[in-house]
């Protein structure tokens, strides 16, 4: 099976590379297929915007294709940034200033009301048609200072800390990360479909 990941980021494809390895399907990116294109991601929910990305994708190569979107959202700011994670701080802005425009959004708010969570959809698209989203969810608190190494284009990590634990997104590792969060949830999911799509 030939599977397109609707992602600029290569490091999102390298990851879902490795998260198949093992199962006879070949992972390429939209670009690698030929889709330069942009969809526009307006939609209310990250399931709708990994669906449209998916969609989009899946009808242009006529392949399977994934999609998925994320955010993270803060009780305290009534949910935001949300669907807006990657824009809220202007367009062009770089990680630093994300995680910045987050703790300015915060000031004045004491540790006990800093409660957040992660979400992550993936959608996936057959060349039929047919169409699965997968969802998953992380809580966690926003420390008074970013903390550890932010990862390529995730830079809320070093300002995540999962509820149970101490130590921030940002002081963990790759394996320790993935096995919790919000989006290995929602791509074990996906890998299952997967599965059981190609042993059919
Ligand atoms: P996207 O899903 O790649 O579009 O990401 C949306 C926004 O949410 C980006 O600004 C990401 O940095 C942020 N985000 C989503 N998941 C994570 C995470 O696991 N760690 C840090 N930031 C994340």
């Amino acid at each position: 099976m030939q599977l397109i990941f609707a992602t600029h980021n290569p490091g999102k494809v390298i990851e879902m590379q490795a998260m198949l390895a093992g199962l006879p399907i070949t992972v390429q990116s939209a670009d690698n297929a030929g889709v330069h294109e942009d969809v526009v991601e307006d939609g209310v929910t990250f399931a709708e915007n990994a669906l449209k990305k998916a969609r989009f994708v899946s009808q242009k190569t006529g392949q399977w294709a994934v999609a998925d979107d994320s955010g993270l959202s803060i009780d305290a700011l009534d949910g935001a940034p949300g669907v807006f994670s990657a824009r809220w701080a202007g367009e062009g802005a770089s990680d630093a200033d994300l995680i910045q425009h987050t703790l300015d959004e915060l000031q004045g708010v004491p540790e006990h009301r800093r409660s957040a969570w992660f979400e992550s959809a993936a959608a996936l698209v057959s060349p039929d048609g047919q169409e699965w989203v997968f969802t998953g969810k992380i809580d966690g608190t926003i420390p008074l200072q970013p903390r550890g190494t932010p990862r390529p284009k995730l830079p809320y990590d070093t300002i995540f800390i999962p509820d149970g634990h101490d130590r921030t997104f940002g002081e963990m590792s790759d394996e320790e990360k993935n096995g919790m969060s919000h989006r290995g949830e929602a791509f074990r999911q996906l890998k299952a479909l997967l599965q059981s799509v190609v042993s059919a």
